[in-house]
């Protein structure tokens, strides 16, 4: 043991990946001194699976991240070299903005971004062991027996956790292709007692593009308009390219079928359980067989690289199958196969015995973000580790922890998923999985998140002004077009089609209706001409919603009510009587924070949340009287 004193650090982040680079970012910018510690300083920013960021839940996440002036988004556009919006035909809530990466120029960039931060040092080595102030982690233990003595440790390990790469009948020891697995720690992690299991994920064969037949493949192009991550972006800063789309058939699928018990997945070897929305080609064959085609995308990986990424065939059966596989698809009948596709399979640690702040309740002082809680993907990754890193740092300065509510952020609603819910597959974001989806939308991230971060000191003042101006474009535009109206009969003569029910409509709300944009209304009043279009834009989205967001509010306060109950960590659930054993086991295992944490655990129902509730009462007042 040693005294407090002794910290060499605020901060210590223990892996470079995407979690990694987030938290160490945010917590230098939060005015902790921070090191970060990882396998291999080339390593960082490496992503190990799809060369691509972003998506439909997953984009929101990236631009919820750059509002609060995370790494990942501005990154992205960087490196970015085809860009879609995805569900672009659907409306704002839904769309979610996506690019294909140029996988060096973002491991480049993110690398020069994070040695440019100031408060922020990068080691290279392997974290082994914990130091210990009795139950409190108070720093690291490398390979090499040196010790760093920090006040928080951040932990985002990833897939490296006792990581088995396993291909057909073979298995090997690694954190994922071309990395050694991280044994000692994962040994050590077991010994404080943590709740852990064992989850999986894929990867599909690299192809080398210079052998594949582009001229017979269907060209998938990207935006005419990219639409970028980061609030501070205007273009891409690369060359833009196209990706192929081809198919699997008959013959591919017999070639699966006839070796199924060759593959990792299927050959018995596996007992942790997969990415249900990500399926190796093996479970589409399977899970699928009334479809004799899944589509095939063939993702370039960089703009001055041949590999190619072909999204859609995941796969863990030997190489000589996948080659044999591969190459009925058409465009590819002579292709080369550059590394062969794997699963891996990895420790996690249950989230459940997580804070939302995402400290660990059994071992104060350590933090833990990405793949380690159990998710899968870079953006989940970035998100997790923003929060860890940001609460490791204000617990290590002394200030209060951050939580981020579920009706504010998708950031708050995997969190709180996570550390209520916990999970039985690798979690990933998805829109559907925010209840409040209507006002979470990735255009107005920097409305809702931006404010936090300045408040924080973690937004930089490049941000802060560009952020500010917007503020004043929109007020101004707003209060302009508040100013002008025009009665349903005005509006029919212009060809807008509402009821004729006597009530003039202001600027604004003419802007929800179809067919209606700045444009129009500018020939109707040319003195708003000079609105821009992206303060028009962002006036039109945020008045399409209006309506729907007012109920949503009152919804928001209602279940905020419940939500914000603070549940004390030491409450005997088995002592209310009422609640089932099954329940009892559940709350004890999950501990919620709140009462609305408590509402979302399976099985709750109305009436055990009356009975909790109704103990708290009683605690209260025996603690007042
Ligand atoms: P990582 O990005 O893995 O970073 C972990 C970091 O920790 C590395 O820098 C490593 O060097 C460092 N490290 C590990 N141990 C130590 C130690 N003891 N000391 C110091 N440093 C250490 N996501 C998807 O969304 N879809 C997919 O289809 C998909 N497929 C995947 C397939 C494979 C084979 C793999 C490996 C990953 C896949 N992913 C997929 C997941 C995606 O890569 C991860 O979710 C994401 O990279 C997780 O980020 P992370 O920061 O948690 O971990």
């Amino acid at each position: 043991m040693f005294h407090v004193k002794q910290f060499d650090l605020d901060v210590i982040v223990v892996g470079g990946g995407h979690a990694g680079a987030e938290a160490a970012a945010v917590s230098a910018r939060a005015g902790a001194r921070t090191e970060l510690v990882t396998l291999r300083l080339d390593g960082i920013g490496v992503m190990s699976c799809n060369p691509a960021i972003g998506g439909l839940g997953k984009g929101h996440l990236v631009r919820e991240v750059d509002a609060l002036d995370g790494v990942m988004g501005r990154i992205a556009d960087l490196s970015g070299i085809q860009f879609r919006l995805l569900n672009r035909r659907k409306g704002p809530a839904v769309q979610g903005p996506r690019a294909q990466i140029d996988r060096k120029i973002y491991r480049t960039a993110m690398q020069r971004e994070l040695s440019s931060i100031s408060n922020l040092e990068i080691i290279e080595g392997e974290v082994a062991d914990f130091l210990m102030n009795g139950d409190t982690v108070a720093g690291v233990v490398l390979a090499d027996g040196s010790e760093i003595r920090a006040r928080s440790v951040v932990l985002t390990t990833g897939t490296f956790l006792r990581g088995l790469i396993r291909i057909g009948e073979s298995a090997t020891p690694a954190g994922r292709a071309g990395d050694r697995a991280t044994i000692r720690l994962a040994q050590r992690m077991e010994s404080l007692g943590l709740p852990m299991g064992r989850l999986k994920t894929g990867t599909p064969p690299r192809l080398d593009g210079r052998s594949i037949d582009w001229g017979i493949l269907d060209e998938q192009r990207g935006d005419d308009s990219p639409v970028m991550f980061s609030f501070l972006s205007r273009a891409p800063a690369v060359r833009q390219i196209s990706c192929g789309i081809t198919h699997t058939n008959a013959a591919t699928h017999a070639i699966i079928e006839r070796n199924l018990t060759r593959s990792a997945i299927y050959g018995g070897h596996f007992e942790s359980v997969g990415p249900r929305y990500c399926p190796s080609v093996e479970d589409k064959v399977v899970r699928f067989r009334e479809k004799d085609a899944h589509q095939v995308f063939l993702e370039p990986e960089g703009l001055d690289d041949h590999t190619v990424y072909p999204n859609g065939i995941s796969t863990s059966l030997p190489a000589d199958v996948q080659s044999e596989f591969v190459r009925t698809i058409r465009g590819l009948e002579s292709v080369r196969i550059l590394q062969p596709g794997y699963a891996i399979e990895y420790d996690f640690v249950d989230p459940k015995a997580l804070r939302s702040s995402l400290e660990l309740r059994c071992a104060p002082g350590l933090y833990l973000a990405g793949q380690i809680n159990g998710t899968t993907g870079y953006e989940e990754a970035a998100a997790q580790g923003l929060v860890a890193g940001l609460n490791a740092a204000m617990s290590a300065t002394e200030r209060e922890s951050v939580s981020f509510p579920r009706t504010d952020s998708y950031i708050g609603v995997m969190i709180d998923d996570l550390v209520t819910r916990g999970v039985t597959e690798p979690y990933r974001m998805f829109t559907s999985r925010a209840e409040y989806r209507l006002s979470l939308r990735a255009d107005n991230a920097d409305q809702r998140l931006t404010p936090l971060g300045m408040e924080l000191g973690v937004v930089a003042t490049a941000r802060d002004r560009a952020f500010a101006d917007k503020e004043r474009r929109l007020a101004s535009g707003r209060t302009r077009l508040a100013g002008k109206s025009l009665t349903p009969q005005q509006a029919s003569k212009l060809g807008i089609q509402v009821s004729q029910d006597g009530v003039r409509r202001s600027g604004i709300e003419l802007l929800s209706f179809k067919n209606v944009d700045m444009r129009v209304l500018a020939e109707v009043w040319p003195d708003l001409a000079d609105i821009d279009d992206g303060t028009a834009m962002q006036i039109q989205r945020d008045s399409l919603y209006a309506n729907y967001e007012e109920r949503q509010r009152k919804e928001i306060e209602a279940f905020a009510r419940d939500e914000n109950q603070p549940l004390p960590d030491d409450i005997d659930y088995m002592a209310i009587s009422g609640l089932s054993g099954e329940l009892c086991a559940k709350l004890d295992s999950a501990k919620p924070e709140t009462l609305g944490q408590a509402g979302r655990i399976e099985g709750m129902t109305p009436p055990a949340m009356a009975l909790i509730l109704a103990r708290i009462r009683l605690s209260e007042r025996r603690r007042l009287a």
